[in-house]
């Protein structure tokens, strides 16, 4: 393994999979729904294997998803992107991010970002040579509220270094949704320290209750800092597909075009038609969504309450973000994922992955899990975790 691949060895998700399967565990580890996509979507899929669309596509995506992609930007508030040189298609959002950094930033840049981060953002960065500058998300004290961070421990992260801001939202692990409040702030350093900015939005329709989702490109003046990413995989329930996108100035999407070239060069062309149908769905869906994963959110925090399991309702994504301390003495999160098969059959994943390892003691103690399965597995899950050992 390269120097600049060290400490990333296999991925939390890769072995908490491998644990539940091997023990016959409920999965509740790895992000991604048991139940199917729209069948609208699904048969476009279908019936585009056997024709053209099997091989090679345009490099930058089939001109029917980028339209669609930037149609659905704007029909959800985001901006007017040109679909010929503003909207590029990935596989996944993580080429997307990945990409990005890889077309963007100089060896020794540094990124700032919040913490917990999902784990493909420091892998990313350590690849184009980056330094991550982790900024911690703190859980409400109270239990109830949304997590929050310390702007003067934003400020002092920035450094003349600083290339780019890394921000997740709605994120994940904690399901934090930014509020506009906050948006501005961030903003407001990366107008004053003229910073790139990499917003990751993949979960921009699974925001509940009250929560809003804004995009920070929408801020007065950050258009043209900043690369928007989203993905079908989580908002058609094709996290298999791995069909993302990315949508910012023309001379950014170009350099990440440019990344991508050499990356995976195109990707799977049967699906991209499908997305593209999928973004043109009617509102009702993406509402839709939204409101199916509000409910079993609702039926998860329940069950892991009544698991004697402190819980932090989150405003959006499909995980929910717990306190094992009461269950686990020594408040050690991997030891409780690691035993959890045998004391309740159920597989989650340690927060702590999701920190640096210099902040490992910020999140030693919770452990995430998934909530987007079917009424019989999740119910299924509640019911082993009460029965907790
Ligand atoms: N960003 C975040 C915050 C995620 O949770 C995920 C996970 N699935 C990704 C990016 C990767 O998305 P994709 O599967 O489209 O590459
Ligand atoms: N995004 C999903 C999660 O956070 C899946 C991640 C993965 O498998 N790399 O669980």
């Amino acid at each position: 393994l390269s120097s600049r691949l060290q400490g990333f060895g296999t991925t939390i998700f890769a072995e908490m999979s491998a644990l539940a399967v091997a023990t016959g565990s409920i999965n509740l580890g790895q992000g991604f729904p048991d139940y199917p996509g729209p069948p609208e979507v699904l048969e476009v899929a279908r019936a585009a294997i056997g024709t053209a669309a099997d091989q090679y596509p345009p490099g930058p995506g089939i001109p029917e998803l980028r339209a669609a992609v930037a149609e659905h930007v704007q029909r959800f508030g985001g901006h007017a992107y040109d679909p010929d040189t503003e909207v590029l298609v990935t596989a996944g959002a993580t080429e997307a991010l990945a990409g990005a950094l890889l077309a963007l930033l100089e060896p020794g840049d540094e990124v700032v970002l919040f913490e917990p981060m999902y784990d493909s953002y420091a892998a990313g960065i350590a690849m184009a040579g980056g330094v991550a500058r982790p900024v911690p998300l703190r859980p409400p004290a109270s239990g109830a509220g949304p997590w929050t961070f310390d702007p003067a421990e934003l400020r002092a992260a920035v450094t003349p270094r600083t290339r780019m801001l890394v921000l997740n939202t709605p994120h994940n692990p904690t399901g934090k949704v930014f509020t506009r409040a906050e948006l501005g702030v961030l903003a407001a350093l990366v107008m004053e320290h003229e910073l790139l900015v990499l917003a990751d939005e993949v979960y921009e329709h699974l925001v509940f209750g009250g929560a809003r989702h804004a995009s920070i490109a929408t801020v007065p003046g950050l258009r043209e800092r900043t690369l928007v990413v989203s993905s079908a995989g989580k908002t058609f329930n094709v996290t298999g597909w791995k069909v993302g996108w990315i949508c910012g100035p023309a001379p950014l999407v170009s350099a990440v075009r440019t990344a991508k070239q050499f990356l995976t060069y195109v990707n799977a062309g049967p699906f991209q038609p499908a997305v593209a149908a999928g973004l043109r769905l009617p509102d009702e869906y993406f509402a839709g969504i939204a409101r199916d994963l509000e409910y079993r959110r609702d039926v998860l925090v329940r069950g892991l309450t009544d698991a004697g399991l402190p819980v932090v309702s989150p405003e959006a994504t499909y995980f929910a973000t717990v306190d094992v301390r009461p269950v686990q003495p020594d408040g050690d999160g991997v030891a409780f994922c690691r035993a959890l098969p045998e004391r309740a059959g159920v597989v989650g994943i340690p927060t702590v992955v999701f920190y640096d390892p210099a902040h490992a003691h910020l999140g030693r103690h919770l452990v995430r899990f998934a909530f987007c399965k079917g009424d019989a597995v999740l119910g299924e899950a509640v019911q082993r975790l009460g029965r907790m050992t």
